[in-house]
């Protein structure tokens, strides 16, 4: 097919979801890409924040197809390596107790707030299962998750939403200790840096608040790492920054490397309330994906993740001296961007045309680049940002 087919059969036959930029993927090699017209491009956004591990990785595809010409699959009734192995690194990198896998972002929040409803109805000593969320969340696409996605604010079209559960302003400290004596919740959810919401990083004070809350109230915090976590940040996991442990971290898009994987961490208290029987995924575990979630850890050791932050450093001070650039925002190599006078929508349009592969969110440009870009790849990006906006 050539790229007008391609898109012609999406129009056609995939239902439509996606506004899609005009880009039909052929092949990419590191942070660069080629469209089907030998196009290249530089890769900013990984996806979104999932090839963390950039394109072509061999260690990542050695392992993978390692595994894959073992065998490909085994129901979690059954026990496998990969998955012994990627539990066992997350696990003790984390600081938290044990992990339950799964296959995306949303469903990982899922077992978040069935395990935090499980704790409140049954564990903590008053029964209770309300859910505290921030207005300018993203949880996630199930039911349940967009009810608790405060940020796409079209969750009525698809009532009747899921009960119990509580939106709050971020940042809003008298709002949360006001929803925690009114609605006695079992958890409470948030991005330490929120992305899908606009790219900003949580208040330290808010954060701490809400920490000294769950403490003293025997409230679970589920901290949502979908796309801070996994080395984004700069640290395997946003909450080191923040310096507590939550209760609960659910993880997804960069643990994958571009294959789907999702998980829960469990702190000590929410780490043996589930039981056989109370939740389970078909896919989850997959031992493929389990076999190059084990690269990426191994990959994203200290060093590494040193080098993200001088890298992230880097590229956000030369944004930052493009004169139509306002600030950035977030927090290592999940960027925002706000720009002075042009529109955001158009400017993502024309970088992508201009061959820097960027994506939006809310009112920002957004960059969530491989973490293994190089200064090259990512000098070459400036480029493109200086000529677009020159
Ligand atoms: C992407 C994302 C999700 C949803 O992940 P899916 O894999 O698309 O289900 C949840 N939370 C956050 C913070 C995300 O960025």
């Amino acid at each position: 097919m050539n790229s007008q087919t391609i898109k012609e059969t999406y129009d056609k036959y995939i239902i439509h979801t996606y506004n899609r930029y005009d880009v039909v993927y052929d092949q990419a090699e590191g942070a660069t890409v080629w469209d089907t017209d030998g196009k290249e491009y530089i890769d900013l956004a990984a996806g979104i924040g999932v090839n963390c591990l950039g394109y072509g990785n061999s260690e990542w595809t050695g392992a993978v197809i390692k595994q894959l010409n073992k065998f490909q699959h085994t129901s979690n009734l059954f026990y496998h390596e990969p998955g012994a192995v990627l539990a066992r690194k997350i696990v003790e990198r984390s600081g938290l107790n044990k992990v339950f896998f799964c296959n995306s972002g949303a469903e990982a929040n899922e077992v978040a707030f069935k395990i935090a409803r499980k704790y409140g109805n049954t564990v903590a000593d008053i029964h209770k299962n309300n859910i505290i969320y921030l207005n300018t969340s993203f949880h996630g696409r199930t039911i349940t998750t967009v009810t608790a996605t405060g940020s796409c604010g079209n969750q009525e079209r698809f009532g009747p939403l899921t009960p119990g559960l509580i939106q709050i302003e971020a940042n809003n400290i008298e709002q949360l200790k006001e929803a925690v004596a009114q609605y006695n919740p079992c958890a409470l959810i948030m991005e330490l840096v929120q992305g899908e919401g606009g790219v900003t990083a949580l208040d330290q004070v808010f954060v701490d608040a809400a920490v000294t809350l769950c403490r003293n109230n025997d409230i679970l915090f589920i901290d949502d790492e979908v796309q801070a976590g996994i080395g984004r940040t700069g640290r395997l996991f946003a909450y080191e920054y923040y310096g507590f442990l939550p209760d609960l971290v659910s993880f997804a898009k960069g643990i994958g490397a571009g294959l789907p994987i999702g998980g829960v961490l469990a702190g000590p208290k929410a780490c043996d309330v589930m039981v056989p029987g109370d939740h389970g995924s078909t896919f989850g575990m997959n031992p493929v994906v389990c076999a190059g979630g084990a690269v990426v850890l191994d990959t994203l050791d200290e060093p590494f993740l040193a080098g993200v932050r001088e890298k992230a450093y880097y590229l956000r001070s030369q944004l930052e001296a493009i004169d139509e650039i306002e600030s950035t925002t977030g927090l290592g190599m999940m960027i925002g961007i706000n720009l002075k006078t042009r529109d955001f929508q158009e400017t993502a349009k024309d970088l992508i045309a201009a061959g820097a592969i960027v994506i939006t969110a809310i009112d920002k440009i957004r960059l969530l680049p491989p973490l293994t870009i190089t200064y090259e790849e990512i000098d070459k990006a400036l480029e493109v940002f200086r000529k677009v906006l020159g």
